[in-house]
């Protein structure tokens, strides 16, 4: 395969490292931790010490000190070895977005007391914006923090929340005033060991992601130290949320391409290798139709990805860019999937099959982050601005 022009030798290398590391130590317990519901804690510590974790915060923060183009390494990677539906949206998520929240947000004092213990894998990272009843429309979430004396009082609920069953670090989207709108908006970082009238609710069953651990979130009047707001005042967290939304959007989008290419490549493997008539199913002229269209979707969707991580590391990715990218590869990723199941015939079906399970964890790409709906939103809004971007907003 051709390498991204964002991707030089040692970014090469990285991606050379972490794919041996991941076939040597993860991906003969992905089943198990797909049965039990999550990922080892000891493989946390494991992706720490073999700098899988925080991999683009700085050295001085305990990270690997790299940029964004580590991180999307990584993640291809660990999408690449069958194991983004658990490990790969935990450190996403955790690594991805958590960290960047502490980095780019907390005190001096948050991101010591936080960031080496996430990098070493002994923290976990979760973000709990979503409600029962205010997911796309987050403006109306009804968690509230009630500032008394040196702690804010937390109440309200969260769903949906990736990592929610082992997060020992919850930034929780609060309105800190209610009648202030978007400025009414604050995050705080629950640290969730021993946080009195926190409750984790149950793991939530779902139809993929099987190693991923979804849960609801209680809050019934929990404690957060004032010191643990995401300052520098309150009143910031929905200009935070969606100042961090366009990587979240891009990372998802560079792990669809990996998984389009990756269920290519299988279905080309596996159609090479089923007899029926006499020969072989690619000799059919429809599996070669069928796979020639989806190894194109992969290339198109790689391209655009590619420029938008180039823009990304030139810090320069507008959200409407980020938008599209998110939505163009979660949808082709299922048009994908869905045809490569197919080839596979009935054992496209069974969970044994690894296309099965990628047909399963693929469709929340087009619902998560950001629904697809929104992000068309998002794109059709900067073109009502002259010169807008479609920053500012989640829908
Ligand atoms: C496995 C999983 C992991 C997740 N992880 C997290 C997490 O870690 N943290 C977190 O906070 N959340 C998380 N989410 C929540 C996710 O971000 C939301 O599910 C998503 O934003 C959609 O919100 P909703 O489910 O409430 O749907 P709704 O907002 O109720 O949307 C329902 C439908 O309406 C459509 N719609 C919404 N707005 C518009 C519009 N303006 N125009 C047209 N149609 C529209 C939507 O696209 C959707 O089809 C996760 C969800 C899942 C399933």
């Amino acid at each position: 395969m051709e390498r991204s022009a964002w991707i030089d030798d040692e970014l090469a290398l990285l991606g050379d490292q972490v794919a041996r590391f991941l076939a040597r130590e993860f991906v003969s317990a992905a089943e198990r931790w797909s049965q039990q519901g999550f990922v080892d804690r000891s493989a946390w510590w494991k992706a720490g010490e073999n700098g899988l974790l925080c991999a683009s915060i700085p050295a001085a923060y305990g990270g690997g000190d790299g940029h964004w183009g580590h991180e999307a390494v990584i993640a291809q990677e660990v999408a690449r070895a069958g194991l983004n539906g658990g490990f790969g949206i935990g450190n996403m998520v955790s690594s991805g977005i958590v960290a960047h929240y502490i980095l780019a947000y907390g005190s001096e004092a948050q991101k010591q007391r936080w960031l080496p213990a996430m990098a070493r894998g002994e923290l976990i990272g979760a973000v709990a914006m979503s409600e029962p009843s205010a997911g796309s429309d987050l403006k109306a979430i009804k968690t509230a923090a009630r500032k008394a004396g040196g702690h804010y009082l937390v109440n309200g609920a969260k769903t949906f929340v990736s990592n929610g069953q082992q997060a020992d670090l919850v930034i929780v989207a609060a309105k800190t005033d209610p009648a202030a709108g978007r400025k009414g908006f604050s995050l705080l970082v629950l640290e969730t060991r021993n946080a009195a009238g926190f409750q984790r609710g149950r793991a939530l069953e779902k139809i993929g992601l099987h190693a991923q651990d979804t849960s609801e979130l209680f809050f019934d009047d929990v404690r957060i130290p004032a010191e643990n707001l995401l300052g520098p005042e309150e009143g910031c967290g929905f200009a935070q949320l969606t100042e961090q939304l366009a990587w979240e959007r891009l990372s998802i989008a560079l792990v669809c391409v990996a998984e389009m290419e990756r269920a290519v490549e299988i279905t080309a493997a596996y159609a090479q290798d089923r007899s029926l008539f006499g020969g072989k199913l690619f000799d059919l002229q429809n599996t070669q139709f069928k796979l020639a269209e989806c190894k194109t979707l992969a290339a198109v969707a790689r391209s655009f990805v590619d420029g938008a991580m180039v823009a990304q590391l030139g810090g320069t990715l507008a959200p409407d860019r980020a938008a599209m990218a998110k939505w163009w590869a979660s949808d082709s990723l299922g048009k994908v999937v869905d045809d490569c199941l197919q080839l596979h015939g009935g054992y496209g079906y069974m969970t044994e099959y690894p296309i099965a399970r990628m047909w399963a964890d693929a469709r929340i790409a087009r619902i998560y982050g950001g629904s697809n709906e929104t992000m068309k939103s998002i794109i059709a809004k900067a073109m009502q601005t002259p010169g807008g971007n479609g920053g500012g907003s989640r829908a």
